[in-house]
């Protein structure tokens, strides 16, 4: 078991999962939901689906055969309650992708069924496709990294047990034996939770969990004692002292890992939640320029392309003012729902504002960007935003800048695409303009 596993900061940041498949990602990935079922209604879905930016079918044909093309494409099915038969086809296809249940029962009992057929959602009829867009952004996200796990024990020989263990269950594991090095350790390679032995020469394992927490930024990691201490009051101790949870050695290596999975899952989906804006589900302001500057150091690391290209809404104020602050933010979900749709997994998209939003297509030049965003720009101007009867018509501008290979920063690559979106307001709105640096 090597100290350092070769983890870094890859592990803590979004999305990050996909990087290595990325080399072999086509440059276009369509993203694709079922809609099962043949009525008008179903039809009408697949179509306000396929605006947003979704490959999306429609049809009944092969359902029951779940290891078919076409659902083996598609990420998401959504299944009408009136569909003869619904609750076996949501059974059958909950097995292998979430399910969005259409109905327009709103009752207990019709809910306890969709759940029990196993579908992820219910959504009333007539959908509110802003709620299925919410929807689907959750099902589409990157699957998440193995959870990383830190141990922090002197005795070497059980650590490697634990860490063996662990890896066993599907974890990345990392050993410290000397105490001292968990700081260091825990900013290069941010582990998912700390594995933490009480009884430990020099420092005892509840001083470390002071120490851990005297940072904001391990606030929120979890940490789990590991010690032969069995007394109720140590273990009240080690938990005030900033302790999650306590196991007493000697352990079943099958129940360390049920709690550290239990522990860590939590403080993962936590942090999921912190980093996203609530009204859109995008990355925040913070999280997003952290992921710029990661990512920006890698392609300078392996010579790649990368493009930023920063979206604002064109009069935006004006929607506001017209059809009020609701139907805004109604324009603003459309939009990330949108994004999220019409690009690939391993794109990255935050809130970078109010109005703002910002895009990293990994892997892709500004020449091929300005042609990614235009296509972009022209279907989200081609939707009506349904809001309080209304159907709005709203456009975005875009500012693009390459960056990568060159050797810029976060913030230069932010400034240069913010000067390109200047320059697309200035000419007119509705349009997308490459930094000419
Ligand atoms: P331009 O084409 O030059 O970008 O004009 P604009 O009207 O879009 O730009 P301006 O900066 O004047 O107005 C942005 C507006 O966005 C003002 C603000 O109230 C609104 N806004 C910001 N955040 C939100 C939000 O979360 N919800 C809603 N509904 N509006 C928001
Ligand atoms: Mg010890
Ligand atoms: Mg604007």
């Amino acid at each position: 078991m090597p100290p350092d596993n070769g983890k870094s900061a890859e592990h803590f940041l979004p999305g990050v999962s996909a990087l290595n498949a990325r080399i072999t990602r086509p440059p276009e990935e369509p993203k694709t939901v079922w809609v099962i079922g043949t009525r008008e209604r179903d039809r009408e879905i697949a179509a306000l689906l396929s605006n947003l930016g979704y490959e999306a079918l429609c049809g009944i044909d092969g359902w029951s055969r779940p290891e078919t093309a076409r659902l083996h494409r598609a990420f998401a099915a959504v299944v009408g309650a009136d569909l003869p038969g619904a609750f076996e086809v949501t059974r059958v296809i909950a097995t292998a992708r979430p399910v969005i249940l259409v109905t327009r029962d709103d009752s207990f009992p019709l809910r306890l069924s969709a759940a029990r057929a196993g579908a992820a959602a219910v959504l009333l009829d007539p959908v509110d496709m802003v709620e299925m867009a919410a929807w689907l952004q959750e099902f589409v996200a990157p699957t998440n990294p193995p959870l990383s796990v830190l141990i922090v024990d002197d005795d070497e020989l059980l650590a490697a047990t634990y860490a063996v263990g662990l890896e066993q269950a599907g974890f990345t594991a990392t050993v410290i034996t000397e105490a001292e090095n968990v700081l260091e350790e825990m900013a290069s390679a941010s582990a998912d939770l700390v594995l933490l032995d009480i009884d430990m020469p020099g420092a005892d394992g509840m001083e470390v969990a002071q120490v851990i927490r005297q940072s904001r930024h391990n606030l929120s990691t979890p940490i789990v004692f590991i010690s032969a201490e069995r007394s109720a009051d140590v273990h009240q101790q080690a938990r005030r002292l900033g302790g999650d949870d306590f196991i007493v050695k000697p352990t079943q290596l099958a129940e360390l890992a049920a709690t550290v999975r239990l522990r860590a899952e939590r403080a993962v989906a936590l942090k999921r939640v912190m980093e996203r804006d609530s009204l859109t589900g995008l990355l925040n302001h913070a999280p997003f320029k952290n992921r710029l500057a990661f990512e920006l150091e890698h392609c300078q690391r392996t010579g790649s392309d990368l493009t930023l290209g920063m979206i604002d809404i064109d009069a935006f104020k004006t929607v506001n003012d017209s059809f009020g602050h609701l139907a805004g933010d109604r324009v603003l979900q459309t939009l990330a729902h949108s994004l999220v749709a019409g690009l690939r997994r391993i794109d990255i998209v935050g809130r970078y504002g109010g109005e703002e939003f910002g895009v990293i297509l990994l892997d892709t030049p500004p020449e091929t960007g300005l042609n990614v965003f235009d296509k972009l720009r022209g279907r989200f101007s081609a939707l009506r935003i349904v809001a309080g009867g209304s159907r709005i018509a709203v456009t975005f501008s875009v500012g693009v800048a390459g960056g990568g290979r060159v050797g810029t920063g976060a913030e230069v690559l932010i400034a240069a695409a913010d000067r390109a979106l200047y320059a697309a307001k200035q000419g007119g709105r509705n349009k997308v303009v490459v930094d000419q640096g």
